[in-house]
């Protein structure tokens, strides 16, 4: 058995990974809210947990990776009344371009991808458990968590509730017997929607989802928690104490947070216009060279996007193509299990060091580039090919590589594989990889129709 540490939050401290139950390790990711079209932030968590759960599948037979959808709150409901669309329409466009981009950066499906509104009763149940022990009460429509009956309230983000107050972090509102309450379920406003329930109808509070959602897919208590370090206060402190409340003990054993990603060295917000759209860079570059940004750095450090990395990430990933292309054989690429020296797997094992696996496989890349003999080639391509495939690069025939991603006039026999490339995509029902050549062929300038008998291009 490899080893994993994994940098735990609840200990603030380094640790062995030792799952519940080592035949079915269990893991919850926050996803995103769907009310706008992500960011290449929101892109980070996606990417790094996609790599955790490629290295648990690699280690345990069975793994089961939740990550939910917020498909309402404040933020939907304001943006859906500002389009005059109802609630389920723009969620599902957002979501269609979500997993549109999901694929085109090589995620993984994921074992479950829960949408809160889905599961209102199993919150509603939890509100009652809460009610009935004392940790929830209800006043003026709204239920709301007594945060000072919570032992240890502040336990993951290490924030005394005097600090939180003082931090101004709380709302303070007539309703709350103080002000440190959260809520857990608020009344039905004018056109938002809502659901019926013995408490009136109205809405659930965000942190509630996903208390509901892990435990009704993973359990009271399952292995890794995980999410941006944004969400350590208050979602996920808030998240522990409604579970602590309803079922007695810690839900997860593992909090893994991720760093923030700055653009050009600031924070994205709307006010500095910097926003930098996860579809928009998509259309630009390919889905492994927006991936191998992300993994750049260290998930716990805070990332830099910028037009310097996105360039290097491009150029190692060409080396690394290139010195694949050297291996002239490659239907032999197919893994053969010998994990025994892989440096990709210690290096992913201690704490999901990304950059030190992108080092060794660079490391490997020049020596391919050096070896000459072919089956030393052979051999080091499969071993290249095996360390990329935990990180999810390299997954691309080689051939269809260099066309993508080259500045340079396309010939007619890169325009002929691309389009081989699409047709096989298209045939395995990959539709946003098959868009995605085609919107690539489009910026050289190559249209493509569709017609009964296949598909032809011409230069615009
Ligand atoms: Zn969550």
């Amino acid at each position: 058995m490899k080893k994993l540490q994994l940098y735990n939050s609840l200990s603030n401290s380094l640790e062995d990974f030792v799952p519940i139950e080592k035949n079915n390790v269990r893991m919850y990711v926050c996803g995103p809210t769907v009310y706008a079209s992500p960011h290449i932030g929101n892109a980070r968590p996606m990417v790094i947990f996609d790599v955790l759960f490629r290295l648990l599948k690699k280690i345990y037979q069975k793994v089961t990776y939740v990550r939910n959808i917020t498909d309402v709150d404040d933020k939907i409901n304001a943006r859906a009344r500002e389009r005059s669309i109802a609630l389920e329409e723009l969620t599902n466009e957002v979501i269609g371009e979500l997993h549109k981009n999901m694929a085109l950066l090589n995620l993984l499906p994921v074992s479950n991808e829960p949408r809160a509104t889905f599961h209102i009763q199993e919150m509603l149940s939890i509100i009652q458990k809460l009610m009935d022990s004392g940790y929830a009460y209800a006043s003026h429509g709204h239920i709301l968590f007594r945060v000072r009956k919570m032992p240890n309230y502040g336990m993951l983000s290490k924030r005394s509730l005097d600090e939180m107050i003082a931090g101004s972090r709380v709302e303070v509102a007539p309703y709350k017997e103080d002000p440190m309450d959260f809520i857990l379920w608020k009344p039905a406003e004018d056109g938002s929607p809502s659901w019926d329930s013995p408490f009136g109808a109205g809405r659930p509070g965000w942190h509630l989802e996903c208390s509901a959602m892990s435990h009704k897919y993973l359990g009271e208590k399952f292995d890794i928690h995980a999410g941006g370090q944004d969400l350590m206060f208050p979602h996920h402190e808030n998240e522990l104490a409604q579970n602590y409340g309803a079922f007695g003990h810690l839900m997860a054993n593992y909090w893994v947070h991720n760093g923030m990603l700055l653009a050009d060295g600031q924070k994205m917000s709307k006010s500095l216009g910097n926003i930098i759209s996860l579809d928009e860079i998509l259309r630009q570059y390919d889905g492994e060279i927006v991936r191998y940004v992300l993994l750049g750095s260290h998930y716990q450090k805070t990332l830099n996007w910028n037009q310097q990395a996105i360039s290097q990430a491009k150029r190692s990933l060409d080396r690394m193509y290139g010195a694949l292309r050297l291996n002239n054989d490659e239907e032999q690429l197919e893994p053969e299990e010998n994990d025994d020296d892989d440096k990709v797997l210690e290096a992913l094992g201690s704490n999901l060091n990304t950059p030190l696996a992108l080092h060794y496989l660079r490391q490997i890349t020049e020596k391919i580039h050096e070896a000459g003999d072919p089956s030393v080639v052979r051999k080091l391509c499969r071993t290249l090919r095996r360390g990329a495939k935990l990180l999810g690069i390299l997954e691309r025939n080689c051939e269809d590589w260099f066309p993508i991603s080259s500045g340079e006039e396309i010939t007619e026999c890169e325009i002929e594989s691309l389009m081989e490339a699409r047709r096989r995509a298209k045939n395995e029902k990959n539709f946003p990889l098959a868009d995605q050549i085609r919107a690539q062929l489009l910026e050289k300038n190559i249209k493509i129709e569709d017609m009964k008998s296949g598909s032809i291009w011409s230069r615009k």
